[in-house]
């Protein structure tokens, strides 16, 4: 005889869910269209259908321990194809947001930067920070006009590194909650060994090009990706150059008796580029496109404007020295400096993290 099973819906998480952009969730009625039209479904194991109905009936341990949900790439092609418009591409969406609330290391932070509520507040700590660096931290005022008579880098340096350190703590607290819960769900892969193929996958996006609708995003994810991670490494080197007194900062924009530095900076203008055309893509694909328009969440927003509003104002604030209007300068610097500050402090918490939890699920997965 087959063992009865006992269902104990989590009523607060399809809440949760719905409110997420899962707010279609409902009208699915198990078809099993969106599980066929899904190129990125596995035979064995296919989704998105599975986890429609789990998510109805609210089994949170299992959906957030379930490595299925970061294969998708919300491409929308099961979206589209929906008889009952229940819309499965976002809610595997509302449930990655779920994912990565739960697992976060403080919890509260996680919370924070899903809420539209709390938006406004996320920018207070960067600003008190930035606000009290300029007036009180002892400068060394030089001519032409650098953003380090203002903000110096003696101090923005070790800053940047500290939260840098803090960050990746954040991340591993974070991802070892969401390792536990993998293993207790069965995942039984070798996570370890997997994680480096995993993540030259990520990088290559080999799975977004096999998406059959949305081309853009895949330009767009590509650009913003590899444009990142080229500035994350430029920081890094010249930080630590920086510090150890083998390189000079801020660095020219082309000085021959600099090569070395004159190089990193055309480097870190070039990657600049490449993030602000990945990140207009992406944002130009959302608001154009009604559709989406409608079906993106505050979520998606939050990380968009961030990384698009990093890069704009770091571009606007080079631009403001060039032409050596020096108050503006300083005022957009400031405001660079503030939203650096949100994209790095909550990375473990935002659209960021999904890089890295993708990488973790599709490494226990076993999928190359
Ligand atoms: S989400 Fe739509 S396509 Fe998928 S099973 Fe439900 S009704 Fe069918
Ligand atoms: S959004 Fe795309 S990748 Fe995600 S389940 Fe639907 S078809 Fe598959």
């Amino acid at each position: 005889m087959a063992e009865a099973m006992t269902i104990r819906p989590d009523v607060g998480f399809i809440k949760d869910v719905l409110k997420s952009g899962g707010g279609d969730l409902k009208k699915c009625y198990q078809c099993a269209t969106c599980s066929v039209v899904c190129n990125l479904s596995p035979e064995q194991s296919p989704f998105p259908r599975k986890q429609m109905i789990e998510a109805q009936w609210g089994l949170k341990d299992r959906l957030l321990a379930d490595p299925a949900i970061w294969l998708c790439h919300n491409c929308g092609d099961c979206t589209s194809r929906c008889p009952r418009g229940a819309k499965p591409g976002e809610v595997m969406g509302a449930l990655r947001n779920q994912a990565i609330q739960h697992f976060a290391a403080p919890g509260f932070l996680g919370r924070a930067v899903s809420s539209p509520k709390t938006w406004p507040l996320l920018f207070v700590p960067g600003a008190l920070v930035f606000g009290a660096l300029a007036l009180w931290a002892p400068k060394e005022v030089t001519e032409p006009r650098e953003f380090a008579n203002v903000f110096p880098l003696h101090v923005l340096e070790p800053l940047f590194f500290l939260i840098s350190g803090l960050v990746l703590l954040a991340f591993a607290v974070g991802l070892a909650r969401f390792v536990k819960a993998l293993r207790s769900a069965g995942a039984n892969g070798a996570i370890l060994a997997g994680l480096i193929p995993a993540f030259v996958e990520i990088l290559a996006h080999k799975r977004f090009k096999e998406c059959g609708k949305e081309k853009n995003r895949y330009w767009g994810h590509l650009l913003t990706l590899w444009g990142f991670a080229g500035l994350a490494f430029m920081g890094t080197v010249v930080g630590i150059g920086s510090m150890v007194g083998i390189m000079h900062t801020p660095l020219p924009f082309w000085d021959p008796a600099m090569p070395v530095e004159s190089i990193l900076k055309l480097f870190a203008n070039a990657c600049a580029a490449v993030i602000l055309v990945g990140g207009l893509i992406l944002l130009g694909d959302r608001v154009l496109n009604e559709e989406k328009r409608r079906t993106t969440t505050y979520f998606d927003w939050f990380f968009l404007l961030t990384i698009v509003g990093v890069v704009f104002t770091g571009i606007l604030s080079e631009v403001l020295r060039l032409g050596e209007a020096v108050t503006a300068m300083y005022a957009i610097y400031f405001v660079h400096l503030v939203l650096i500050f949100a994209l790095f402090v909550y990375a473990p918490y935002s659209k960021f993290a999904h890089m890295l939890y993708r990488t973790v699920a599709m490494a226990a997965m076993g999928k190359r």
